[in-house]
């Protein structure tokens, strides 16, 4: 009996880590490794372990880092159940699909090149094809039901509160007469954020796998990031410009248009006219919509009082390209949701476009940017920008807003981390290097847990 580390053991993506019990072979998580060309090379790395060896797949939740290599395991002939919460399930169709889109569209970019140079052709990383073929072997589970998905492997999901249907996984193993219990805890989400229920409590567990992303970071508290965003809204208005907001299509969008929902009056949200214009972020936000029994008590409350969406009256959401040009037509008083969140593509590239000269026009960023990306080069506030081979000056203001992470940050991980009455012995992954060691200092100090951290390829005895 025991735990395998591989993926998110040496950055935070591709998440991927193995169980084996009596005589059957769990993976958790199946991620896709993001960041740079090079590092994403690696997702073309024969898995470390044989596909078909898996006895089940258990996914913590739909985000690409964590889902995104699963319809390479069935295409290179994993064939077996893979186990997640409904909303996740629904979530992998949008997500899952699009990353097979992606990977297509990669490989043919590439193969242009490729075929000028008379460099051999390669193949996607996998296409839609499969990426439907794995969606077909989604098995799928609400939250608390604890069933027994292997001979001696019960598993159970609990609310992770970091977007909807994502899980803290519970699993318990027994071989030879001796039980383990094994918490995963997937990414964790803040506690008070809007829409979701906060983190579950788990009391119990003899070893934690636990994600450490802002495991040294304070997020900036939720009120005053509130504020924020009224006052750039506000400063847009009198200035008469547009105001851009890219972001992630799944969590994020849905969290600022329930914030602009909470807020419209307050915010004299009447004047301006709102987009969502990101067909993923819409098809997300109606999976959203058709969980209402995963709200928290709030989002509960303001879901009764409204029956359909689009909920705010001047939302319009806008899936086709030719609804999309058109939104470029407005000088003023357009709030534009659109992804991607770091600018590295998608529509939000036209719509900046065509507002970022603007002196009126404001941009919000509001997640993370990472280095090299378009994003990252407001946030360090570059006078001209090239886009699509052209300079265009910036004039628009950019605002960094660092309040709405999808992940907890170190007090909410010590929190969660806290409610185990059963002393475990905590596995920390899924961060940089070094913030993966200051949690683990931090878990033994203002804990007193037992903490380690893993390098890819180490295994841990459970026995
Ligand atoms: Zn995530």
């Amino acid at each position: 009996m025991h735990i395998e580390f591989y993926g998110a053991t040496s950055g935070v993506t591709g998440s991927c880590h193995i169980l084996r019990a009596n005589g059957q072979t769990l993976l958790l998580d199946c991620g896709l490794i993001q960041g740079r060309r090079e590092e994403m090379e690696n997702n073309r790395n024969p898995f470390p372990f044989a596909p078909d060896e898996i006895s089940a797949v258990v996914l913590s939740h739909g985000h690409i880092d964590h889902s995104g290599r699963i319809p390479l395991l069935v295409k290179q002939g994993y064939a077996g159940p893979i186990y997640t919460q409904n909303a996740t399930a629904d979530l992998c169709e949008i997500l899952l699909q699009d990353a097979a889109f992606l990977q297509e569209k990669d490989a043919q970019y590439e193969n242009k090149w490729r075929k000028r140079k008379k460099k051999p052709l390669i193949d996607p990383l996998y296409t839609v094809e499969d990426a439907s073929a794995a969606l077909q072997n989604i098995v799928r589970l609400s939250y608390r039901e604890k069933r027994e998905i292997l001979p001696g492997i019960h598993l159970r999901y609990k609310d992770a509160g970091h977007i909807l249907g994502s899980c803290n996984v519970e699993i318990w193993l027994i071989e030879n007469g001796i039980e383990r219990k094994v918490v995963f805890s997937g990414d964790l989400g803040q506690y008070d954020t809007p829409i979701l229920n906060d983190p579950a409590v788990i009391e119990h567990a003899d070893h934690v796998i636990m994600e450490s992303t802002y495991g040294n970071r304070r997020h900036r508290d939720r009120q005053s990031t509130i504020d924020e965003i009224g006052q750039i809204i506000s400063d847009a208005a009198h200035q008469k410009g547009n105001l851009l907001i890219p972001a992630f299509a799944i969590g994020r969008s849905q969290e600022i248009l329930y914030y602009l929902g909470k807020h419209y009056d307050e915010w004299n949200l009447d004047r301006w006219q709102i987009f969502l214009d990101s067909p993923m972020a819409i098809r997300a936000s109606k999976v959203y919509w058709e969980y209402p029994h995963l709200y928290d008590e709030e989002a509960t409350r303001l879901r009764k009082q409204v029956n359909e969406m689009p909920f705010l009256k001047n939302l319009h959401l806008t899936p086709s390209p030719k609804e999309s040009m058109a939104i470029n037509r407005i000088k003023s008083g357009a709030i534009i949701i659109s992804a991607s969140g770091m600018l590295t593509g998608g529509r939000i590239i036209h719509h900046l476009k065509h507002n970022i000269s603007h002196s009126g026009a404001h941009i919000m960023l509001v997640g993370y940017q990472a280095n090299g990306t378009l994003g990252r080069r407001l946030v360090d506030g570059d006078s001209a920008v090239r886009i699509h081979g052209d300079e265009y000056r910036i004039k628009a203001k950019v605002h960094t807003v660092g309040g709405l992470s999808a992940h907890a940050d170190v007090d909410d991980l010590i929190r969660w981390a806290g409610n185990f009455k059963s002393n475990p012995h905590v596995h920390v992954v899924h961060g940089e290097a070094e913030v993966k060691q200051d949690f683990r200092n931090t878990l033994e100090t203002r804990l007193n847990l037992q903490a380690s951290v893993p390098e890819p390829g180490n295994i841990f005895e459970l026995g």
